[in-house]
C-alpha cells in the first residue's frame, strides 16, 4: 500500500517540475528512478514526494527536489564528464548526478552524514561516487580540473578554490549570499576569467569552512 501512494506521489511530484520548467528528460528519469525516502528519517518518509526541503541530522537540509532538478539541468552534465559536487548531506543530489555522469567526487564536513549518504549509494547500487569527508572550500585539488561543480551550500561568495579547479570551459553552479538572501550563480570559466549569472534565488544552508 505504501508503494502504490508514494508511486503516485512521485508521479504528481514529477509533473510539478515539468510545469516549474525543468524539460531535461535525462533529469526528470533520474529522479523517477530514486527513492526519495530512502535519504530522509523515518519521520518524514511521509513527505518523502512533497516538493519541499527537509530536515536531516546536524541541523542540516536535503535540498527541494525543484532546487535538485533546477541546478542538476543547469549543470548540462554530459555521460563522460565527472562532476565535483560540495555538500553530500543525505547524498540525495549526488545520487541523482550519479546517473548522468561518469563519476561524481563528493566532499562533506560531516563524517557521519557521510557514512549514511555512502550506505545508502551502495544499497542502490550506484558505484560510480567517490566521496571524502573534509572542506570543501578547499575542494579536490587532487583529481582537478573538473568540467563540472556543484555547491549545495550556500557561501558568501564564489569560492576561488572551486573556480581555480574548474576547467576553462567548464560551468559551476553555487548558491551564493548570506541567510538575508542568496540566488543560485551559473559561474562558467573562460580564458579571461569567469562569466557569472544569477538563476534563481534560493534559501540553503550555509557553507561553513
Ligand atoms: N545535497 C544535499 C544537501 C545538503 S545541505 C542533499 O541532497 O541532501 C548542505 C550540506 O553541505 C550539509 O550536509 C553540510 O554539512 C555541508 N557542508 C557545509 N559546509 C561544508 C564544507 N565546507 N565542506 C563540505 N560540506 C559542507
Amino acid at each position: 500500500r505504501q508503494l502504490v501512494s508514494d508511486q503516485s506521489r512521485k508521479i504528481r511530484l514529477l509533473m510539478e517540475l515539468r510545469q516549474g520548467g525543468i524539460s531535461d528528460t535525462q533529469v526528470l528519469s533520474a529522479i523517477e528512478r530514486l527513492p526519495r525516502e530512502m535519504f530522509v528519517s523515518d519521520v518524514f518518509e511521509g513527505q518523502a514526494y512533497e516538493n519541499s526541503a527537509l530536515p536531516i541530522a546536524h541541523g542540516q537540509t536535503i535540498s527541494q527536489p525543484f532546487v535538485v532538478a533546477f541546478m542538476t539541468q543547469a549543470l548540462e552534465i554530459g555521460p563522460r564528464m565527472k562532476v565535483l559536487e560540495i555538500g553530500t548531506g543525505s547524498g540525495y543530489q549526488t545520487a541523482v548526478l550519479a546517473q548522468l555522469c561518469r563519476r561524481v567526487y563528493t566532499i562533506e564536513r560531516y563524517r557521519s552524514l557521510l557514512a549514511e549518504a555512502e550506505s545508502r549509494f551502495v544499497a542502490l547500487r550506484l558505484h560510480n561516487i567517490t566521496a571524502i569527508a573534509r572542506d570543501g572550500y578547499q575542494g579536490w585539488p587532487e583529481q582537478a580540473p573538473f568540467l563540472r561543480i556543484m555547491v549545495t551550500a550556500a557561501a558568501e561568495e564564489i569560492p576561488d578554490a572551486l573556480v581555480a579547479q574548474l576547467d576553462v570551459g567548464g560551468i559551476m553552479i553555487v548558491p551564493v549570499g548570506d541567510q538575508g538572501g542568496q540566488e543560485i550563480l551559473r559561474v562558467e570559466k573562460t580564458e579571461k576569467g569567469i562569466d557569472a549569472r544569477s538563476l534563481l534565488p534560493v534559501r540553503f544552508v550555509p557553507l561553513v569552512e
